[in-house]
């Protein structure tokens, strides 16, 4: 069976949540299933190697909250150090914040100052890439430290969303595209 597959049968739609209207990937089935979930690291973490297999990138960042179960796994198998983009409010030292606007509202996410070195190449690693803004305001906050955004890899894209175009020049790697 081949990963697409697997990740379509694991990925479960939830629709009108959380609000009417929203169609929710919800991603817990797969994180469930041992294998399905081992699979989707490995093929995350190809996303931060070259073409003979050496680690290409300093720091795995995870955006809160699924990006975490994500991203820290996927530092472990390249041997590269985790990092958690959060909320506001939520790091206790020095951060670097960043506001972009959602449907209805703002948003902004931080990173703490020191996270990410002056020269660092980091590989984003989150569930889903819908409207781009996520993944736009976490370069913005990696490019404030010093660091370079390697490479973006995700679950899952929304077709539908103009997510690439949101998030500029940056290679974005999905394993599923729906
Ligand atoms: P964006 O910023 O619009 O690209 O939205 C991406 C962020 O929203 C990611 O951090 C996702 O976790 C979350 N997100 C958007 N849509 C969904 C969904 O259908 N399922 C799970 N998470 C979603």
């Amino acid at each position: 069976v081949s990963l697409t597959a697997t990740l379509d049968e694991l990925i479960r739609d939830v629709p009108d949540y959380p609000s009417p209207g929203i169609l929710f990937k919800d991603i817990t089935p797969l994180l469930a299933d041992h294998d399905a979930f081992t699979a989707t690291v490995q093929a995350l973490a190809e996303v931060g190697r070259d073409s003979a297999g050496t680690t290409v990138v300093d720091k795995v960042l995870g955006m809160e909250a699924r990006g975490f179960i994500l991203a820290a796994p996927v530092a472990l198998a390249l041997g590269a150090g985790f990092v958690p983009v959060r909320k506001a409010g939520k790091l206790p030292r020095e951060t670097h914040a960043v506001s972009y606007a959602l449907e209805y509202g703002e948003a902004t996410l931080e990173l703490h100052r020191d996270a990410v070195a002056p020269g660092e190449r980091v590989l984003l690693v989150d569930d889903v890439l819908a409207t781009g803004g996520t993944i736009a305001a976490t370069r913005e906050l990696v490019e404030k430290c010093g660091g370079t955004v390697a490479g973006v890899a995700v679950l899952m894209e929304l077709a539908a969303l103009p997510g690439r175009e949101a998030v500029g020049a940056l290679p974005v790697t999905a394993l599923l595209t729906v």
